[in-house]
Parts: C-alpha cells; structure tokens; sequence
C-alpha cells in the first residue's frame, strides 16, 4: 500500500506485507517532492514545480493564481474573481467554487489531479501497490476529487497494471498521523 498525505504538504508512506518501510533516518517517500512540471510553481524545497507546489493546500492556491495570471482573459466570469481581477485564492474557495460548478476552478483542479497523477503513475510503475491511499485535509475534502485523480493517474500506469491497484478514501482520516507513528514505534521496538 502506498498512502499520500494532501494537506499543508505533501507526503508519502509505503507499506510492504503489512509493515511501515522506514527508508532512513532523513525521511519517508518524498513524492511530494517529485517533480512533475519544470514550469510549474516554485516549492518550498527549492525546486520547481513539485507535486507538493501544485497539490498540498498552499500549493493549489499558488496554482490558481499562476492560471490566474497566465490566462485570467478566458476565466474573468469566475465567481471567484473580483471585478479587480485575479486576487490571492485560497484553496478552501478554489474547492467550494468547483463544487459550486465554477470552471475556473474546474481547471485549477484538473491541472493539480494531473500533477499528483504523473507522481502516482510513476510510483505505480515501480512499487506496484495494490492499493494507493489518499488521505489529508485536501486529499479527503470531496470524494470528486479521489474520482479526478483516478481518472488522471490511470493513463500515466502502464497498461499491464492498470488492474493491479485501487485508488481509495483513508478511512483513519486525520488520526492516520498518530497511528502510524505509534505503529512505526512499534516496529522499531520489536
Ligand atoms: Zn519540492
């Protein structure tokens, strides 16, 4: 199982015949830091256009002023606009006009599925997981969201997998964090 984490950041955890795999002292699966668009927003770690930049909370919202601002001609009937033009989104508005039906907001969220998907794609392609979790403020926000990102990440998995896995709803929600640090403490013990 492979889970990722959309919130503040971006994470990642990978759990092999039911066992947490500590990759080292430095960190876990970074896919947040994956990068998934050379000409994407600039991240946190010093790179550009990372999975994180386009699909933790700050980064979709850094996302939608970027198509703002590159395209603000096709979109100034978003209700998400003011009559001055693009000003700073937050990613709770851009959710809550795509729920709403606001198009603007359909293709800042359609670009941010596309981006995690090339990441899940590729990790797909090489942990071969049966299942990826998605879990996090943003990641379990609207169940549209898990339905875009399937629909995304099937074209980036090589044919012969697209079988293999499903993309799911973590159920712990945000408990997710203290329960595998317990179990993590756990199996370091043992
Ligand atoms: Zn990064």
């Amino acid at each position: 199982m492979f889970y990722v984490t959309l919130g503040t950041g971006v994470g990642g955890g990978y759990v092999l015949e039911g066992r947490i795999q500590p990759f080292g002292d430095l960190g876990e699966a970074e896919i947040g830091h994956i990068v998934v668009d050379e000409h994407g927003p600039e991240c946190c770690c010093g790179n550009k256009g990372c999975v994180e930049a386009h699909c933790s909370g700050p980064g979709l919202a850094k996302l939608a002023a970027a198509l703002a601002r590159s395209s603000y001609g096709s979109w100034k009937s978003s209700a998400l606009f003011s009559d001055n033009g693009p000003t700073g989104l937050s990613s709770v508005q851009v959710i809550e006009a795509w729920e709403g039906g606001d198009d603007f907001a359909a293709e800042v969220m359609r670009v941010s599925a596309n981006r995690l998907a090339r990441a899940l794609g590729a990790t797909i392609n090489l942990l071969v997981p049966e299942r990826v979790v998605i879990g996090g403020g943003l990641g379990t926000a609207t169940p549209r969201l898990l339905e875009l990102i399937r629909d995304q990440t099937h074209g980036y998995v090589v044919p012969y997998f697209r079988d293999s896995y499903q993309i799911l709803p973590s159920r712990l929600r945000e408990s997710v964090v203290t329960q595998g640090a317990a179990i993590l403490a756990r199996q370091t013990v043992e």
